[in-house]
């Protein structure tokens, strides 16, 4: 596991929790340190590559650079009686066996399906419902392509965790693309079909084009944009430069322009140190020259990116290379949430101290935003009307489109971090989307463009 010394370009290897005695990056870990991470990473998923190992940790500063508390597991992630019980399991030398199945139960007590939502939102043909995607708003669909389930390196905060370490089963992937091709058809409606994982660009480019072809049919006319979520540029920009099939990829980039359609990759960037590499800059220029347009987001994480200053060159750094600001996302209620959050008061005030220090070509960002149940929904500021300390919220984009652009107020509370914390402002009982989202879990209710035609020919 020493560094390659073969000339041409670097091959793409993973390294994971069976690797950590022999990653040589590792040798200044203090023996106390090195069991934690076998610990935490029994639970955790942990997963790196030579890339991020080299180019992007800044290893004079660990533990607290935000590139290790990225990608490496810490013993703050574990309640301290679960970390005592890993450590004992790992320095005793029990089987893994035993550590799996001490591992499973910490995993099942951290919310390893957050508000599940994807149930909610899988499409269904013909009564049945079609594996490996989510139709949520009326435009977009996700799609989980099945092969691309995976990542070039993990992030500790993901809230994707749970597949990864195998809790969930790939519940969402698809290995079957012509049944959404078929839904699709029948849905005029949606624009746009965004790729995702995983990180769907760890498939081969010949693999990525079959799915990505079948999207371009004239039936599928109304698809006008094909997104890709990656953080690919972050983790293995080698994926656009130097890898075998990086050109075919960008060949594909350009045959979907040509055929009339827009591709663009959704870049995942946590902090700007992953914008300054020679590599990622080649990866950035290659893309761009295909006509593919990049919009960058990244949720808010304590630790690695709770600043305005690193937001704020994070902006400024992409506008430079070409690339659009896109979301800052506040981070979701799993997994080790509790060593990651940042109350939404306070993300507020790092987003505008960012926001403030950035020209208009930054202002595309939106943020912070929650990916909640009823929509995504901006906390857009704090102030007070009549007595009362409020924030204003405003929905980005809602379950049902009505609610779009619209704005509502909960009661200030400097400690919340996440919508479902919230209490209506004014004394109101409940949010206006309340009895709808109740009735949508009682199966009563769904936003009127979700309704199938056959549905509407059995109720009429
Ligand atoms: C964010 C998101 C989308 C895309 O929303 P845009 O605002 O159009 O980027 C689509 N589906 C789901 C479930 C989402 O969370
Ligand atoms: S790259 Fe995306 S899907 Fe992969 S671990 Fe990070 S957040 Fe999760």
């Amino acid at each position: 596991m020493t560094s390659q010394t073969t000339i041409g370009p670097p091959r793409f290897r993973a390294f994971g929790r069976k690797h950590i005695d022999r990653l040589p990056w590792l040798e200044q870990l203090s023996h106390e340190q090195m069991i934690a991470l076998k610990a935490v990473s029994a639970v955790l998923p942990f997963r790196v590559n030579e890339y991020v190992l080299d180019e992007l940790i800044d290893w004079s500063d660990i533990p607290s650079d935000p590139i290790y508390q990225l990608v490496f597991p810490q013993v703050g992630m574990l309640a301290r009686g679960d970390f005592d019980r890993m450590v004992d399991l790992v320095t005793s030398g029990a089987d893994e066996e035993a550590i799996v199945r001490a591992a499973r139960t910490i995993q099942q007590g951290m919310n390893p399906h957050p508000s599940g939502q994807q149930e909610l939102n899988v499409p269904s043909l013909d009564g049945e419902p079609i594996a490996g995607c989510q139709h949520k708003y009326r435009e977009t669909v996700l799609f989980f392509p099945a092969r691309g389930q995976t990542c070039h390196a993990y992030c500790t905060y993901c809230f994707r965790w749970a597949q990864f370490v195998g809790v969930d089963k790939l519940r969402f992937s698809s290995h079957d693309v012509e049944t959404l091709a078929t839904y699709l058809a029948g849905r005029p409606e949606v624009s746009d079909v965004l790729f995702t994982g995983g990180d769907p660009m760890i498939m081969s480019s010949k693999v990525l084009r079959r799915y990505v072809e079948s999207f371009l049919t004239p039936e599928l006319a109304h698809i006008r944009s094909i997104r890709i979520g990656t953080k690919a540029l972050a983790y293995w920009p080698y994926r656009f430069t130097t890898d075998r099939d990086a050109d075919d990829l960008l060949r594909l980039f350009e045959d979907v322009r040509r055929r009339g359609r827009q591709i663009a990759l959704m870049a995942h960037f946590s902090h700007p140190r992953e914008l300054e590499t020679r590599e990622v800059r080649e990866a950035m220029r290659r893309i761009r020259d295909t006509g593919a347009v990049v919009r960058c987001q990244a949720p808010l994480i304590r630790r690695v990116n709770d600043s305005g200053d690193v937001w704020a060159s994070m902006w400024s750094e992409q506008v430079r290379l070409g690339a659009v600001p896109y979301y800052m996302f506040v981070e979701r209620d799993t997994g080790p949430k509790h060593y990651f959050e940042v109350p939404l008061a306070r993300a507020l005030k790092i987003f505008s101290r960012a926001l403030s220090q950035v020209s208009g070509l930054a202002r595309t960002v939106r943020g912070p935003s929650m990916s909640a149940t009823p929509g995504k929904v901006l906390v857009d500021g704090v102030t007070v009307i009549g007595d009362e300390r409020v924030f204003v919220l405003k929905f980005i984009q809602g379950r049902d489109p009505e609610w779009t652009n619209r704005v509502f107020f909960a009661r200030f509370d400097a400690a919340a971090t996440w919508l479902d914390q919230l209490e209506p402002a004014f004394g109101e009982r409940e949010f206006f989307f309340d009895p709808e989202i109740r009735a949508m879990y009682d199966g009563r209710w769904r936003p009127e463009w979700a309704d199938d035609e056959d549905d509407e020919e059995m109720t009429a």
